[in-house]
């Protein structure tokens, strides 16, 4: 940019402030700006749109259109070129308005007069508050410095919206955030809840976007960009030797946090009478709005690594940002764009609630969300920007909707829903150490599933039999590098301990498919779910496997060992799998180690393959657990993680329950003991239907228990078999009518 433009940029930053400084309400304000503009720009017009909600923008303030039109002149977003400014975030500079594809006449501005037509977005964080606007009688297309100067400007007004400058009588503006706002979001884990927003990465407000001082603030700017980088250097330094994607994608975060575009990018900002930060700032809106435009998904990294750098160097230059947890509310619901499982391990059960703007329902946030059983909603788009700390919030997590900052009216209706669960929990306390024993006299085993040393209080607290599921994936997951096998051991050995001689089902690693770890060399896969995942990487690189038996015979120490291996499809791989547990048994006795006193070793049916396998496997195998998540996605080839078809196919549908039938038929032969541990088994009417085709042993999240005994033992098995055989021998597709309708009576 010339010298000139940019002392007149300072200048007209200048007057601004002080305008700004001056006392009045928010109108007055929003009034001094646009004829300041006008005037330094030699414009007729400047006109300010701001978003009255969501879809509308309406003209807040203008100099050269009628006064009348201002609060009323309204717009939907994408309509006529102040639409298209703001839906697309991008510039609009045309010399012939009326002939711009899209333009829209509005007849009480008296616009018509004017040819030429500036509009640039009021962006902040790549959210779009409204567009600034200037016009002009003369035909001619605005110089690439006029558009710099007035992108510089919408930077400011942006800053001061989000300060709530505007705010006040006659403004007929309300402060932002401050409005009821309603999220639709995918589904992490199940639950209704409701707390205060604790913000994973608080926002950082820029107080003083204009600044007179450009050498000043170029000083402030290099020395946070100096620490930016030794920062990164050491983060380089500490990643060595590590996994060659993760020091890639380092080392691209270096270049950006040394590259000359960016950093000069900036100074031009500061060099035309912006702050360091809201010059840094600038880039970082810049950044996302490109974003949110590229579907590029490398491109989409590197777009997302230079967010990220921003939001450092923001948080370096304002010093804000790291809010301290002693202020965290003591019902917090998380909210991020996005969040690592070990950050979230950190957090723990404190958390009443998780949403996330991305993420997705395999991802390992959302596996640790379910180990530590939080309501988790992800994919919510923008609400990490609207939300701020402190604000209410409450998430439906049964139907996918985040409430923020709930009217009345919701807030109650999620009261009595709260109470209600409280309620019915203290029924459950009051059935917890009696049998789940139906009313026909069957009883069925309830036992939980686990992840986490976390869970184990759960064991008393639910009345759980013992653990029928241990997830041993967790602990890789929520770390940097491989878990050594002492460390491993040791985890084990206190997870028995804690179950104080309750059976506990260690399940082998379980990885692949939508569980990557982030130190192990990834393959790329078409069809991930279908491919080298569990056991299959288990047998072919069989090192973590031998290393991980050899860590849960150590921890028994001559007590009880219970192992089950994932994911089997066919009888070569459960022998294959059970040859490396014998070996990993003789090992220990040569090296003169207590062995198991007894041992139990089971395989997951999760492929319909197992269930067609010989009667060899079945005599073989110790026990069957079944996964049903894996089953039923394989069963319907429906995706587990795709939101389009997951809810598509009822688990009480008719051909899912006879093949289970068919299953439990298999096992009784042979008499081998089967459960079943997906989520179905801790949905009550599905655990009823299971238990009712024969499963005598259900694992489920700890939560589930209660309800699920509770249901069972007002129940009779043989009447409510008798209601499917009957659904089935009508033809229908699924139970589920029939069986409500049983129940209710
Ligand atoms: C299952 O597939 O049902 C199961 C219990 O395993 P996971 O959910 O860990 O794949
Ligand atoms: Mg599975």
């Amino acid at each position: 940019m010339p010298d000139r433009s940019e002392s007149e940029s300072r200048k007209l930053l200048g007057r601004l402030r002080d305008a700004m400084a001056s006392s009045g309400a928010g109108q007055e304000r929003l009034d001094r700006i646009t004829t300041l503009v006008a005037e330094s720009m030699g414009t007729e017009v400047c006109s300010i749109y701001l978003f009255r909600d969501r879809d509308t923008l309406e003209l807040c303030a203008t100099e050269g259109l009628r006064a009348e039109a201002v609060h009323q002149t309204r717009m939907r977003l994408g309509e006529g070129l102040v639409g298209r400014v703001a839906r697309a975030g991008r510039v609009v500079n045309t010399a012939d308005a009326p002939a711009e594809r899209g333009f829209r006449y509005m007849p009480e501005t008296g616009e018509e007069a004017y040819s030429s037509f500036l509009g640039v977005p009021i962006q902040r964080l790549g959210e779009t508050l409204g567009v600034l606007v200037v016009q002009s009688r003369e035909a001619r297309e605005f110089t690439s410095d006029e558009v710099y100067a007035l992108e510089v400007v919408a930077m400011v007004v942006a800053e001061m919206t989000e300060l709530g400058a505007f705010v006040g009588e006659g403004s007929a503006l309300e402060a932002p955030h401050q409005r009821p706002a309603t999220f639709r979001a995918s589904v992490g884990q199940e639950g209704v809840t409701m707390g205060h927003v604790w913000l994973h990465e608080p926002r950082v407000v820029v107080t003083k976007p204009i600044a007179d001082d450009p050498e000043a603030e170029r000083a402030r700017l290099s020395e946070a960009v100096e620490r930016l980088r030794v920062g990164v250097d050491r983060m380089l330094d500490g990643a060595a030797g590590g996994d060659a994607e993760h020091l890639q994608v380092l080392e691209a975060y270096r270049m950006f946090a040394n590259s000359r575009g960016w950093l000069r990018r900036m100074e031009e900002s500061i060099a035309s009478g912006l702050s360091a930060e809201a010059a840094v700032e600038k880039e970082q809106s810049a950044a996302r709005a490109r974003l949110s435009q590229v579907s590029d998904p490398y491109l989409r990294d590197r777009l997302h690594d230079l967010d990220d750098l921003s939001h450092r160097l923001l948080r370096l230059l304002t010093g804000q940002g790291q809010a301290a947890e002693s202020e965290m509310p003591a019902d917090p619901i998380l909210v991020a764009r996005n969040i690592g499982p070990a950050e979230l391990l950190d957090y723990g059960r404190r958390l009443k609630g998780v949403v996330l703007e991305e993420g997705s329902v395999g991802s390992h946030a959302a596996v640790v969300a379910r180990a530590l059983a939080i309501p988790l909603l992800v994919q919510a788009d923008r609400i990490a920007t609207e939300a701020l700390n402190g604000d209410l919030i409450a998430l439906d997590a049964d139907q996918g909707i985040a409430h923020l900052r709930p009217d009345e009216s919701v807030a109650t209706a999620f009261r009595d829903k709260m109470a209600m669960q409280a309620a019915a929990q203290e029924r459950y306390a009051s059935i917890r150490d009696k049998p789940a024993e139906a009313r026909c006299g069957t009883v069925v085993a309830l036992h939980m599933n686990a992840g986490l040393m976390a869970d184990l209080p759960s064991l008393e607290s639910s009345g759980a039999e013992g653990v029928g599921l241990f997830r041993t994936e967790l602990q890789f997951l929520i770390r940097n590098q491989m878990p050594r096998r002492s460390e491993l051991s040791a985890l084990y050995a206190r997870i028995m301990k804690a179950a104080q001689g309750k059976r506990v089902v260690f399940r082998t690693l379980d990885i692949g498919s939508d569980k990557v770890l982030p130190y192990m060399n990834s393959v790329d896969e078409p069809n991930p779910a279908l491919g080298w995942r569990a056991i299959r990487v288990g047998l072919d690189k069989p090192g973590v496997l031998r290393m991980q038996l050899q860590a849960l015979v150590r921890a028994a120490a001559g007590g009880p060992l219970t192992v089950m291996f994932p994911f089997i499809a066919q009888y070569e791989e459960w022998r294959a799998a059970r040859a490396e547990m014998d070996k990993a048994l003789e090992r220990e006795r040569i090296l003169g180690h207590p062995l198991p006193a007894s041992l139990e070793v089971g395989a997951m049916l999760e492929t319909p393959s197992l269930a067609f396998a010989s009667r060899r496997f079945f005599e073989e195998v110790e026990f069957i657990s079944i996964g049903g998540n894996d089953l039923k996605q394989f069963f319907f080839a429906a995706d587990r993680e795709n939101e389009l078809v997951r809810r598509r196919y009822d688990t009480l549908n008719v051909s899912f329950l006879s093949f289970i039938e068919q299953i439990v038929d298999r096992c009784a032969e042979t008499g081998t003991p089967l459960s079943f541990c997906g989520e179905d088994a801790g949905r009550p009417i599905e655990a009823l239907c299971l238990a009712a085709m024969g499963i005598r042993t259900l694992s489920m999240r700890p939560a589930s228990i209660g309800p699920v005994k509770h249901l069972l033992r007002r129940a009779h098995l043989g009447e409510l078999r008798e209601v499917i055989a009957e659904a089935k021998a009508r033809g229908e597709q699924s139970v589920r009518p029939a069986v409500m309708d049983h129940l209710r009576r």
